[in-house]
């Protein structure tokens, strides 16, 4: 049975239509550049958010970089993440002219771990960048206070999150509620993905929304007046169409994704060469990937694939241990936890419109490598 990482042809055999109408509408208008679609994502995306404004930008990877030109770093100035994310979280830090600290993740969620973020804070330090990865968020209740005692922005990667929420104090708090600025893509993979790059800033503080409005139209409210140099980074209009479209089937894709996580739970349970994720009991996950840590993890990525079931490792190599990074010297081992991670994670199939047969053909695949066909 083929059953593919992401099949984002059967979520446009479901929706296709209604998006198509969208599209024809701004093709219609001719009005290609930012509009009246770009506002109305701006507006919602704000409320799913929960945060006062929301600014389309090109992509998940300038929705990092604005908001981090916006804090004005001097070369030097050093911005704490984690190793364990994709490039974009350290490689937006390294080309506003800052430095990345990395700090080890936790074993359980491999979200980044507070204690390692307070002992990295020094007198550079002007940022941290939690990531909230695979959909669940990074233990905010914990970072911000630490920002605050610190004068430090904190800025939250919710480009896996969109729509995640963790209990704080008693109160669910969206991805992207209560960091100075976050940052969502819909790079078309992600939970809610465009027909191309996409992405934005979400934030309720209005200078920095100010700037990063500014920032997007080469650093110039007003055409033809600059008043610091910017960047080209608007979202297009016909992405916002799509976005438009798509975003009311958001929490059913999420929910959809969930009970697929909860199934493959069930499936592979009491097999000890595998650890199913965890969630942690304060967060509402939104499985943008199911992630699994395995014993012997390329060979039996190698199995699924000759059995037909797409797989992806999430990530091989950790920041700290690129070859771009080498100048920050790291070495092997300084972060055992991000480190064994990358060895032993595998992200099996969790879209939406995966079926229960599909799933169960994952499951008993995984359990004939290691040799327990028990059944299911
Ligand atoms: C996808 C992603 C980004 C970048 O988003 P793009 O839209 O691809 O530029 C940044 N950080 C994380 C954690 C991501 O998963």
């Amino acid at each position: 049975m083929n059953v593919p990482l992401l099949d984002l042809k059967a979520q446009h055999a479901a929706i296709g239509a209604d998006v198509m109408e969208r599209v024809r509408a701004v093709v219609e208008s001719q009005a290609f550049i930012l509009g009246q679609p770009v506002q109305e994502l701006e507006e919602r995306i704000a409320e799913v958010s929960r945060a006062r404004h929301a600014i389309g930008v090109a992509s998940g990877t300038d929705a990092l970089l604005l908001p981090l030109r916006a804090l004005d770093l001097a070369p030097g100035d050093e911005v704490i993440t984690t190793p364990f994310t994709f490039f974009a979280t350290a490689g937006t830090i390294h080309n506003v002219g800052a430095r990345p600290v990395f700090v080890d993740v936790d074993p359980v969620t491999w979200n980044i771990d507070p204690e390692g973020v307070a002992a990295a804070i020094g007198s550079r330090t002007r940022a941290i960048m939690p990531v909230h990865l695979f959909g669940q968020m990074a233990p905010l209740e914990r970072l911000l206070p630490l920002a605050a005692t610190k004068g430090l922005a904190v800025i939250e990667d919710a480009c896996q999150a969109i729509g995640a929420r963790r209990k704080m104090e008693g109160t669910w708090r969206a991805a992207g509620e209560l960091g100075t600025v976050s940052s969502l893509s819909f790079f078309p993979t992600k939970n809610l993905g465009g027909w191309g790059d996409g992405g934005m800033i979400v934030t309720s503080d209005d200078r920095m929304h100010e700037r990063c409005r500014r920032l997007r139209t080469h650093g110039g409210i007003r055409t033809y007046h600059h008043d610091e140099v910017g960047f080209n980074s608007r979202l297009d209009a016909l992405q916002a169409a799509v976005l438009l479209a798509k975003l009311p089937h958001l929490p059913a894709w999420s929910a959809a994704r969930g009970r697929n996580a909860a199934r493959y739970d069930a499936l592979l349970a009491g097999l000890d060469a595998v650890r199913t994720p965890v969630t942690d009991p304060l967060n509402e996950h939104i499985f943008h990937q199911y992630v699994i840590e395995a014993d012997r993890r390329d060979a039996l990525q190698a199995h699924l694939t000759a059995r037909g079931i797409g797989t992806s490792i999430y990530y091989p190599v950790p920041l700290h241990l690129q070859p771009c990074f080498a100048y920050l010297g790291y070495r092997a081992g300084q972060f055992p936890v991000a480190e064994a991670a990358a060895r032993r994670v595998l992200a099996l199939p969790c879209y939406p419109e995966l079926t229960e047969a599909q799933q169960a053909c994952v499951a008993r695949c995984i359990r004939e490598f290691f040799g327990r066909q028990e059944p299911l």
